[in-house]
C-alpha cells in the first residue's frame, strides 16, 4: 500500500527529489503554460471567429461597392448619351421651323434658296459634329446640303443634289407627324456604297418641315457624328473596374473589343456577343438594367433607348419614330446595351487587399491576446503557488521541513483507517533525542538547531518511500510505518538508533555526539485510533530512556504496568 500522496517527506538532505527546485520550477512552468492556454485557446478561437465573420462581411461589402460603382458608371453613360441626344433635337427643331426656311418655302427663288444655304453652313461652323445639314423635298429629293468635313464648310450647288426618296430615312421621317422625329440606327457612315474609313459613325436625326400653311413639304435632316459620344462612354468604362462594352440589341460590340471586332453587322459579320455569352445574354433580356453573378464574375447591365427617348422619360412631349422597319430590325437598333463585367480574380483581388489589413490587424490582436493571456496565467499560477506555500507553511515545521503534528492527525487517522479497513499492519516509532537539553546548555540553541536538523537527515535517510515522517515536538520525532509489522519496525529502529548515535554531528569547529531513543509500536485488533498505537510507542520510548537511553524498545504488555512520564 504505497500511498503516494503522503504529505512530504521533505528530506533536507535531498535524496528522494534529487533537485526539487528544478522540478517545482518544472511543474511551475506547466502549470503556467496550462494555464495560458485554457484563456489563450478559447480567446484565439473567438477572435478567429470574428476574423471569419469580417472576412466574409467584407468579401459582401466589397461586391456591393463594387456594383453600386458600376451601376453608377452605366447609368451616367446612359443619361450622357440622352442628355446629347436631347441638345442634337434641340438644334434639328431650331433649323426645321426656322424663319429662312420657312420664306424659301413660300418662294422657292434662287435668293431665298441662298439665304437658306448660307444660315445652314453658318449654323454648322458652330456645330463641327454635324456632318450633313439637308432638306430633302416630299419626294425626298435633296434640295439643300451642307457638307460639314473637317470643319470646312461646303454648300453642295443645286446641280449636285441627289434623290434620296427611295432611302429609309427619308421614309420614316416624311411620313411622321409634324414636331415628331426619326433617330436612325447608329452606324457607319456609307459613301458610294463603301464604309468609308477610317470609320465614321454616324446618325440621322430627322423632322417632317411644314410650311406656314401647316403643310408638311419635306425633312430636315442632320447626320450627326457620335465620336465624341462614344469616346466619352468609353472614357467612362476605362475609368471602371470592370471590363465593360456597348452592345447594339442584335449583340453587335460598338465599344470595348479590338477594333476589328466592332461594327460587326456593317461587314455581315456573324459574331455577335449573343452567341459569345447566351447565358449572359439570356439574363439581360427581360429588364432594362439590373446585375446577376455568374461562373466567372459579377456583370451589370443597362440598356438605354436612344431612339426612344419617351421611354426614359428624358423628352415626354416629343413624339419620336416609333416603325418598326426592315431597316431598323435588320440593324437591330432599338437599344445600347452597356454592360460591365468584373471578374472573380478582380473581386478577390479587391478583397484580398482588405483582408491583408485584417490579417495584419488579426495577427496583432492574437500577440496581444497571448500577452494578456500570459499576464492573467502568470498572476493566476503566482496565486496558487503562494496559496501553495501558504498550506505548506501550515503544515510543516519551519527548522526541518518534516509535517508537523497537525499534518500527523490528519495523516495518521488515514493511515489508521486504512490499516483498519484492509487489515493491514500499521507501525508507530517515537524518537526522543538523548539529553538534548545538555547539548543545547552545553554549546548553544542555534547548534542544537544545527544538530536536530542533522539528525533529521539521517532519518530522512533511512526511511522508505511509505514512511511518514513527522516533527512531534521539540526534540521528538514520530514515524508512520504503513505495511509494517513489529519486526519490520523494530528492524529499523535499530538501524536508526546505531546510525545517529555512529554519526556525531561534525562542523568545522565541534563535533558532538548524539544518540536517540525510540519507543516502537504496532497495530492491535483492538486499536480504535492511531493514538492507541501512539500512546504504546511513547511508553516504550519512556521505557528505552528509563533503561539507559540509545535503544529501541519495543511494547509489550509488560510495560504497560510502568507508570508514564507524564
Ligand atoms: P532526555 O534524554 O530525557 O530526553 O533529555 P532531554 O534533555 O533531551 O529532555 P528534555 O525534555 O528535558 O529537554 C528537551 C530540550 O530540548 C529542551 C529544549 O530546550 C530543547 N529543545 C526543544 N526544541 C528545541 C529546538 O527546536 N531547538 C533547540 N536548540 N532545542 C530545543
Ligand atoms: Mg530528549
Ligand atoms: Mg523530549
Amino acid at each position: 500500500m504505497n500511498d503516494s500522496s503522503n504529505p512530504d517527506l521533505r528530506s533536507p538532505s535531498g535524496e528522494a527529489d534529487s533537485d526539487p527546485e528544478a522540478q517545482a520550477e518544472f511543474s511551475e512552468r506547466r502549470e503556467l503554460l496550462v494555464s495560458f492556454l485554457w484563456l489563450f485557446i478559447p480567446v484565439s478561437i473567438v477572435l478567429a471567429g470574428i476574423f471569419y465573420a469580417f472576412s466574409n462581411q467584407t468579401q459582401k461589402y466589397e461586391l456591393q461597392t463594387a456594383l453600386i460603382r458600376e451601376e453608377a458608371a452605366l447609368s451616367n453613360a446612359s443619361q450622357l448619351t440622352s442628355l446629347i441626344f436631347v441638345q442634337k433635337l434641340s438644334d434639328l427643331f431650331v433649323l426645321a421651323e426656322g424663319e429662312v426656311l420657312r420664306t424659301y418655302l413660300h418662294e422657292e427663288s434662287l435668293k431665298n434658296w441662298v439665304r437658306v444655304a448660307r444660315e445652314f453652313s453658318l449654323f454648322a461652323r458652330r456645330k463641327p459634329k454635324y456632318m450633313q445639314i439637308r432638306y430633302l423635298d416630299e419626294h425626298g429629293v435633296e434640295v439643300i446640303r451642307i457638307n460639314n468635313i473637317g470643319g470646312e464648310q461646303e454648300i453642295v450647288p443645286r446641280a449636285q443634289m441627289q434623290d434620296k426618296g427611295g432611302r429609309y430615312y427619308f421614309k420614316e421621317s416624311f411620313q411622321l407627324n409634324p414636331g415628331a422625329i426619326y433617330i436612325s440606327p447608329l452606324d457607319l457612315n456609307v459613301e458610294k456604297g463603301v464604309i468609308e474609313q477610317p470609320i465614321r459613325p454616324t446618325i440621322r436625326f430627322a423632322t417632317p418641315v411644314v410650311d406656314g400653311y401647316g403643310e408638311k413639304r419635306g425633312v430636315l435632316i442632320i447626320n450627326y457624328d457620335p465620336q465624341e459620344l462614344l469616346q466619352r462612354i468609353e472614357d467612362i468604362f476605362t475609368a471602371r473596374l470592370g471590363q465593360a462594352v456597348m452592345l447594339n440589341s442584335d449583340g453587335y460590340w460598338l465599344i470595348g473589343k479590338p477594333k476589328e471586332e466592332l461594327w460587326g453587322f456593317m461587314y455581315g459579320r456573324e459574331e455577335t456577343f449573343k452567341d459569345d455569352r447566351p447565358d449572359v445574354w439570356h439574363a439581360m433580356e427581360s429588364s432594362d438594367k439590373g446585375s446577376f453573378f455568374s461562373d466567372d464574375g459579377l456583370f451589370v447591365f443597362q440598356k438605354t433607348y436612344p431612339m426612344d427617348m419617351s421611354k426614359q422619360g428624358t423628352l415626354e412631349n416629343i413624339e419620336f419614330s416609333q416603325l418598326d422597319s426592315p431597316r431598323e430590325r435588320q440593324v437591330g437598333e432599338r437599344h445600347w446595351i452597356y454592360l460591365s463585367h468584373i471578374s472573380k480574380d478582380k473581386i478577390e483581388e479587391l478583397t484580398l487587399k482588405r483582408l491583408m489589413v485584417a490579417a495584419v490587424t488579426y495577427l496583432l490582436l492574437f500577440f496581444v491576446t497571448a500577452l494578456i493571456s500570459l499576464f492573467f496565467a502568470r498572476n493566476s499560477v503566482q496565486k496558487k503557488i503562494a496559496y501553495r506555500q501558504l498550506k505548506q507553511f501550515a503544515t510543516t515545521d519551519a527548522l526541518t521541513g518534516l509535517s508537523n503534528r497537525r499534518e500527523l492527525e490528519k495523516v495518521g487517522d488515514r493511515e489508521f483507517r486504512r490499516a483498519e479497513r484492509f487489515n493491514r499492519e500499521l507501525s508507530v516509532m517515537m524518537l526522543d533525542l538523548d539529553h538534548f537539553k545538555e547539548i543545547n546548555d552545553t554549546h548553544n540553541h542555534t547548534m542544537g538547531d544545527e544538530v536536530l536538523r542533522h539528525v533529521v537527515e539521517i532519518l530522512a535517510k533511512v526511511t522508505r518511500g511509505q514512511d511518514i515522517l513527522f516533527r512531534y515536538g521539540g526534540e521528538e520525532f514520530l514515524m508512520l510505518l504503513p505495511e509494517t509489522h513489529e519486526k519490520g519496525a523494530k528492524f529499523l529502529a535499530s538501524r536508526i538508533c546505531t546510525l545517529v548515535a555512529d554519526n556525531a554531528y561534525e562542523s568545522e569547529h565541534v563535533r558532538i555526539p548524539v544518540t536517540i531513543s525510540i519507543g516502537v509500536s504496532t497495530i492491535e485488533p483492538s486499536d480504535k485510533s492511531y493514538h492507541e498505537i501512539l500512546i504504546r510507542a511513547d511508553q516504550a520510548l519512556y521505557q528505552a530512556k528509563r533503561t539507559g537511553r540509545n535503544r529501541v524498545v519495543v511494547y509489550d504488555d509488560s510495560i504497560a504496568d510502568l507508570p508514564t512520564e507524564s
